[in-house]
């Protein structure tokens, strides 16, 4: 099996070597993530600008773009190396979990890899910690690779909680919840009296829904989510159809 990681943590990412060796056990493993932390590039691709990477050890390159980027080098012929079959995005600092998928550039990294037709695998680490231990997540993301069948375009996105080993609960398959972010807007000045903004999002409410992802993972559950990459929203094409917009018939 040859399987392609990326991130969007960044090549100083502390899950990378610890997922690579736990991958080398059965898998080829090539590594291309971005030279810099790229969280919330969710699906950007860049076109207005050459793209440049550089090789760090073997099998291991870092590229001034963003995960989608890495996945499209890669996917595209860029790297020498044998046909990938599986793509895993992460081990992410901090979770993805609800709407985070729309924002996370791990996500997307996975995503791309199904475009592609690849199965593909999104693993977060629901911390807060600055400098989480990722020995579990690296090595339940090996153990899960070997354990599922990977269908063409299947692509999961897994949330794994922080918690020690023998306090997690098992494994569930959730759907997304719903997050909302609370006191986003930061509005400073800087020292010469012109406003400027960070975005900071912290979670304080999530829908307490049995078998969501956000509620199964503070539950102690590993969620694992299959992500579909048709959002058509199925009941509103109904809804539409049964009113005003209809197509209209061409006057002859
Ligand atoms: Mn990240």
């Amino acid at each position: 099996m040859n399987i392609l990681v990326t991130n969007d943590d960044g090549i100083e990412s502390r899950s990378l070597p610890l997922l690579i060796r736990h991958l080398q056990k059965f898998a080829r493993v090539l590594a291309v993530v971005p030279d810099r932390e790229m969280s919330g590039a969710s699906h950007s691709i860049t076109l207005m600008r050459p793209l440049r990477g550089r090789q760090v050890r073997k099998n291991v390159y870092t590229l001034d773009g963003t995960p989608t980027d890495c996945v499209n080098i890669v996917l595209l012929g860029g790297i020498k190396f044998p046909k990938i079959d599986l793509v895993i995005s992460g081990v992410n600092r901090g979770p993805n979990l609800s709407e985070d998928v729309f924002y996370s550039g791990t996500v997307a990294g996975a995503r791309e890899g199904a475009l592609f037709g690849l199965p593909s695998l999104a693993v977060s680490l629901d911390t807060e910690n600055e400098e989480p231990d990722f020995s579990f997540s690296a090595e339940l993301t090996a153990r899960f690779v070997r354990q599922t069948e990977w269908l063409p375009r299947l692509l999961l996105n897994v949330n794994v909680p922080d918690l020690a080993r023998k306090s997690i609960r098992g494994l569930k398959l959730t759907r997304l919840g719903n997050r909302r972010y609370h006191d986003a807007l930061i509005k400073r000045e800087d020292p010469w009296g012109n406003p400027y903004f960070w975005l900071k999002g912290k979670s304080l409410t999530y829908t307490k829904t049995v078998g969501t992802d956000y509620y199964e993972v503070k539950k102690g559950f590993i969620s694992v989510t299959p992500l579909s990459l048709d959002i058509t929203d199925r009941a509103g094409l109904d809804r539409l159809r049964s009113l005003a917009v209809k197509p209209r018939k061409r006057r002859s």
